[in-house]
């Protein structure tokens, strides 16, 4: 049945010249049908190459948004429009123009996952992999890291250097992991290195071998022949366990799975191809344009 339906994705696939990108936190079925598989920015970089009309991004609409800001001749389609990052909205444009105001000598950084309308108010954009390189670079001390309160501790303690403020974000997912998952975790599997992604929070982060984005993570786990711990989302576990079988990963917390990643399913991936059903990113030329800015940014500053 779901393979049926994976080959009449792939016949249809060809038929419309479709792209179908997907986050690495989506479910197996979906990965193995994806032309592209990886991080938002990895998949916005890559649909800007693709020489196809319509994209179908598997994920969550602020990644929709940021491939539609590199790609604005593409129809983008969110296959389920309610699947969003709560991360995303933490925090709303009024108050980073009123920061900004009061606070002329700092620059805003806006991690990867926010709003356009957020994007577009903020200096830079960073992902979990470029944001040290990015804040490292920038010109100005004084910073407003947003939202992640975890991955701006993070950043911050690795450039003391850098005076930066952080707004009381998080990832509701890795925020609610906790220094007791992770002795367990190392109770049960002790010789099994700990992989983590920043979006943790301090505490647990100090039982990480490896801090890194979701890539570094996959890579990493690949590469190794050590057992693995693995401290972001279940699905990475799941897709190492799928690349590399006799691998040995166990996930840090049960915790660590996301309802609106896990939202998307293969029947809706299939509707939306087949009546161009799901959300349609539309921004507006005005917003588009201001919020592609600090992507730009990123890019130029090396992200
Ligand atoms: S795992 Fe966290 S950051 Fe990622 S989409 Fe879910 S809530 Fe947002």
């Amino acid at each position: 049945m779901l393979r049926e339906l994976q080959d009449k994705i792939l016949k249809l696939k060809k038929e419309k010249n479709i792209a179908i990108l997907a986050h690495s936190y989506q479910s197996t079925d979906i990965l193995e049908i994806a032309d592209f598989r990886g991080d938002s920015y990895q998949l916005s970089v890559i649909a800007k190459e693709l020489d196809c009309e319509t994209v179908i991004m598997c994920g969550v609409k602020f990644m929709a948004e940021t491939l539609k800001m590199l790609s604005p001749e593409k129809k983008v389609i969110l296959p389920i429009a309610q699947a969003t990052c709560p991360m995303a909205e933490q925090i709303s444009p009024e108050r980073v123009v009123q920061f900004k105001k009061e606070n002329p000598t700092f620059k805003v950084v806006a991690y990867i996952n926010t709003t356009a309308e957020l994007k577009a108010v903020c200096d830079v954009c960073v992902t979990s992999s470029s944001a040290l390189k990015i804040v490292s670079a920038l010109d100005t001390k004084d910073i407003l890291f947003i939202p992640d309160k975890n991955l701006g501790a993070y950043i911050s303690s690795q450039l003391p250097q850098k005076n930066i403020v952080l707004w009381d974000g998080y990832c509701p997912i890795h925020d609610a992991v906790t220094v007791k998952d992770c002795i367990e975790a190392k109770q049960l599997h002790p010789n099994a290195k700990v992989l983590m992604h920043p979006e943790l929070p301090p505490e647990v982060l100090a039982y990480g071998d490896v801090i890194g984005s979701t890539t570094a993570i996959i890579n990493y786990a690949l590469d190794t022949d050590d057992e693995c711990i693995i401290g972001t989302e279940k699905s990475i576990a799941d897709f190492l366990k799928l690349q590399k079988p006799d691998g040995k990963f166990y996930l840090l917390s049960k915790k660590l799975m996301c309802p609106d990643m896990r939202m998307t399913t293969l029947s809706d991936v299939y509707a939306a191809m087949i009546s161009d059903s799901g959300h349609e990113v539309i921004l507006s030329d005005e917003l588009l344009a201001a919020a592609r800015k600090p992507i730009d940014e990123m890019i130029r500053l090396g992200g």
